[in-house]
């Protein structure tokens, strides 16, 4: 074992077989040039690959493989929102993520173990009660709980809590975790193995728009051109937006978690507070990952800081006092592009070639899988499907709005 080891450490070719190509030269041009090599970016360039044969695809990725907000985030995957809209859109994504794992032959870690969140005031309680009616109409598993059924269903959670009294709950079983980057890297492996060019270390630096489309796109390693043009860029949107003249509705927030030491399994479901603004999860490894609300000013910095440190832990006690003397290990922050009505935007653009997938926030990680596979049939086809329309651009200039403040404020 040991020599066998030494052998592979000294061994000039690697026998690992590796998953993602090398990146290869820059292409003068392709069908479709995707900016952004995170979840979105490459799950849509798998579906143009995979269900519409739309193969000269390349993905121009600034840094490494998913080393963006797809490798930051604490992989919340429900459907329990407000808007009829957004129901069906996270439910589509759920149900993808059910059988992602066969489909890319990745072990996504994908685990459905519920979602409870909890109401601590009369106000909060109405709006659960229309978020279980909406949800239910549109075929999400979802129901109101008490307290009784909360200690049933977190046995360990403290319901004594006298500041922020827990009155009822909202207990939706389709919510669920997965492995953040095996989703990217499943997604980059069969995309890779269907043609598509994963070209990490390019940053695109401009765009040449004329007559109302981009005709090039340049990047850190060339110029190149595509038919058409994505960009799937997460915390970047508005400034890769302006690259190609575009405007978008988005401040810029950092969104901070943390992560503590393993401990012995004794969560199951993932427990979230709104009042509290902390929601908690313990992953398979046996660590609990710890996140809130984005933090209150815009700005371009990924770092972690003392004071959200210390009210999120605070909140996190309140909910289980028993974690006082665990330690954490590690804390960190992404940018989040967050939109007026806490919405995504995607779809067309303002540019006859150039497609959104933008304003992903807090919320984003989710909906991988149905704004690639969506993303990738409007490209393809030329025509959004039905379950986009609410979420285009457009939407601002008509008040259109999607509203989803109150669900995405705390549970991501
Ligand atoms: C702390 C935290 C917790 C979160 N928790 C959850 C959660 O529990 N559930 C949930 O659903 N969502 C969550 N999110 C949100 C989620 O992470 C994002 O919405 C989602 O990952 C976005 O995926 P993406 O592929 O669009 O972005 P990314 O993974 O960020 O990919 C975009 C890529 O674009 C690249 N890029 C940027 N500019 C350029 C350029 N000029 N040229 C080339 N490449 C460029 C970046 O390097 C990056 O790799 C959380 C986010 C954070 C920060």
């Amino acid at each position: 074992m040991a020599f066998g080891l030494l052998k592979y450490g000294f061994s000039r070719r690697y026998p690992a077989r590796r998953d993602i190509p090398p990146t290869p030269d820059l292409k003068p041009s392709y069908d479709v040039v995707i900016i952004g090599g995170g979840g979105h970016g490459l799950a849509t360039a798998y579906y143009l690959a995979c269900n519409h044969g739309v193969r000269k695809v390349c993905v121009l990725e600034k840094g490494y493989l998913a080393g963006g907000n797809t490798a930051r985030n604490t992989a919340v995957i429900r459907s329990n929102y407000i808007t009829p809209e957004s129901v069906r859109f996270y439910k589509e994504s759920v149900e993808l993520y059910g059988g992602l794992s066969g489909e890319l032959g990745f072990n996504l870690l994908y685990s459905q173990r519920g979602q409870l969140t909890l109401a601590h005031s009369d106000a909060t309680l109405r709006t659960f009660r229309q978020r279980a009616e909406v949800g239910r109409f549109c075929g999400t598993r979802i129901e109101m709980v008490d307290r009784k059924q909360i200690r049933e269903i977190v046995p360990c959670l403290n319901l004594g809590m006298k500041r922020y009294p827990i009155l009822g709950g909202l207990w939706h079983p389709d919510g669920g975790t997965g492995r953040h980057d095996a989703v990217a890297w499943g997604y980059a492996a069969r995309a890779a193995e269907l043609g598509v060019e994963i070209h990490q270390r390019t940053e695109v630096t401009g765009m040449t728009v004329d007559n109302g489309r981009v005709t090039a796109v340049h990047t850190s390693r060339g110029m190149t051109r595509g038919g058409q043009v994505v960009q799937a860029v997460a915390g970047m949107s508005s400034r890769v937006a302006a690259l190609a003249g575009i405007r978008l509705p988005i401040r810029s927030f950092p969104l901070q978690a943390m992560v503590t030491q393993p401990l012995k399994p004794f969560l199951d479901p993932l427990v979230s507070s709104a009042g509290l603004h902390a929601y908690v999860s313990q992953t398979a490894r046996g660590e609990l990952v710890i996140g809130g609300g984005s933090d209150p000013y815009p700005l371009y910095a990924t770092r972690s800081t003392l004071d959200l440190k210390e009210s999120l832990i605070a909140h996190t006690l309140e909910l289980f006092p028993f974690l006082a003397e665990v330690r954490l290990l590690r804390q960190w922050a992404g940018i989040t592009d967050m939109t007026p009505d806490y919405s995504p935007i995607l779809g067309a653009s303002p540019l006859k070639n150039y497609w959104l997938d933008a304003g992903w926030g807090t919320w984003g990680f989710k909906a991988t899988p149905v704004a690639g596979k969506r993303l990738a049939e409007a490209v393809a086809t030329g025509k959004p499907p039905k379950i986009l329309k609410p979420f285009r651009l457009e939407r601002f200039r008509s008040f259109d709005l999607v509203n989803e403040m109150g669900a995405t404020a705390a549970s991501h």
